[in-house]
């Protein structure tokens, strides 16, 4: 089934389109810098991946969708000649509150909830949702499924996503933990079964995204129990430019000390904290070693408190499961650092997790990192989610 795959981000656009028969993708398009003067728009089809420059100045990302479903059937090289060989369009939606435990095929009862949820994700979920009007509006045809990030989490225990605070704050403003990156850690964890050899539904599981957002799940028999990140992508363990866990006074502090507002301090703790704020140097992990492995004495710190940060979080999913059999690792950082495993794994061995320094040196495969002996599996994963929406949207439609 031909599915395209839309990811509207606050200033980005990312689009594929996949044959999930076969996993290919014959279509990729990634517009940036929308919104702004200087925003563009590539788009490059196979087999050669050449890219096509559109400048988009001073559009929306639902316009950069509008004109890529256009040049989709002008463009000469493109694979199709008619919207009408897109069987169904998966959208990937960010926050879906406590309506949406699963992907779902939109209508105007799913548009109004998805909406309902903008308080929660200001930045993500409205270029999203105008995604999705703007197609039903002039591709009523096109039946569309939207895939939410906190869907994989909806299995969490009150326990584990309630915060203790005055009850009435979550009974107005259903301020909980919600959890992200859901599907990249519900594929994490099914692909590490498999990579095993066993059900799902029989292991305990640590999943870690760790990319320029990071999220560590607890996956018990499938399903998560916990997850690092809340009410927002804010909290958990440190990333790129999100600081993660700090304690909540030093937001009131702030304001006091440096006369911030509220949305000033929200801004440095979203967009200039974790490893751009403590090593100066970068949010980019790769930049980050660079510069530690030169010398630079603030970034070899930020490395020290994201492993240990790390650490921490696996050790307190590796508490709260019944058992834990498997830890995946998987996105950017997750794939490809060979460094940042090593450390992380080299002070976990008590708890049964042996990293194969050998077998380590890998990058953006799916495969078994540790030891023979490794009472834990330890596995890579290669994120895919731009396939796993295109999957669930054509479960869907099947079903039409
Ligand atoms: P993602 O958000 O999943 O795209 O991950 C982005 C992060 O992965 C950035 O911090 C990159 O520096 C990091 N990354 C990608 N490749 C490497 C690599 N070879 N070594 C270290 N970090 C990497």
């Amino acid at each position: 089934m031909l599915v395209l795959v839309v990811n509207a981000g606050s200033s980005s656009l990312k689009s594929q389109l996949i044959e999930t028969d076969t996993g290919v993708s014959s279509m990729k398009c990634l517009a940036e810098k929308v919104g702004a003067a200087d925003g563009y728009m590539n788009v490059s089809y196979a087999p050669d991946f050449e890219k096509i420059k559109y400048d988009m100045p001073d559009v929306t990302v639902a316009d950069c969708l509008a004109k890529l479903l256009e040049v989709l059937v002008e463009d000469e090289t493109s694979p199709i000649s008619s919207l009408e060989e897109i069987a169904v369009i998966g959208n990937r939606a960010v926050h879906g509150g406590e309506y949406f435990t699963e992907s779902v095929l939109v209508d105007d009862d799913v548009l109004a909830k998805y909406d309902a949820c903008s308080d929660l994700a200001p930045l993500h979920n409205p270029p999203g949702l105008a995604c999705m009007r703007m197609v039903r509006e002039r591709y009523p045809q096109i039946p569309q499924v939207a895939v939410f990030d906190t869907a994989f989490h909806a299995t969490m225990p009150a326990k584990a996503y309630m915060y203790p605070i005055p009850m009435e704050y979550y009974e107005k403003y259903s301020i909980r933990r919600y959890g992200f990156h859901g599907t990249s850690h519900g594929y994490a964890a099914r692909t590490a079964a498999e990579l095993v050899g066993k059900p799902v539904e029989e292991l305990g599981i640590i999943t870690c995204h760790l990319g320029n957002g990071g999220s560590i799940t607890a996956v018990d028999g499938g399903k998560s129990v916990d997850t690092t990140m809340g009410l927002t992508p804010l909290e958990g363990i440190m990333m790129g430019t999100r600081c993660g866990d700090i304690d909540p006074a030093i937001i009131p502090f702030l304001i006091s000390k440096e006369g911030l507002s509220g949305a000033e301090v929200d801004t440095i703790l979203n967009k200039k904290s974790g490893f751009l704020g403590v090593s100066g140097v970068s949010s980019d992990m790769r930049d980050v070693e660079e510069a530690a492995a030169a010398g630079n004495e603030n970034a070899q710190l930020a490395i020290d408190m994201y492993i240990y940060r790390v650490q921490k979080a696996i050790g307190s999913y590796f508490a709260i499961l019944p058992h834990t059999d498997v830890v995946v690792m998987t996105a950017g950082v997750g794939e490809n650092s060979i460094s940042a495993r090593e450390q992380i794994f080299a002070g976990l061995e008590h708890m049964g997790m042996k990293l194969d320094k050998e077998r380590n040196q890998v990058r953006g495969e799916n495969t078994i990192i540790s030891a023979d002996d490794s009472p834990v599996t330890i596995c890579l994963v290669a994120a895919d989610e731009e396939a796993c929406i295109a999957s669930d949207a054509a479960a869907i439609a099947s079903n039409l």
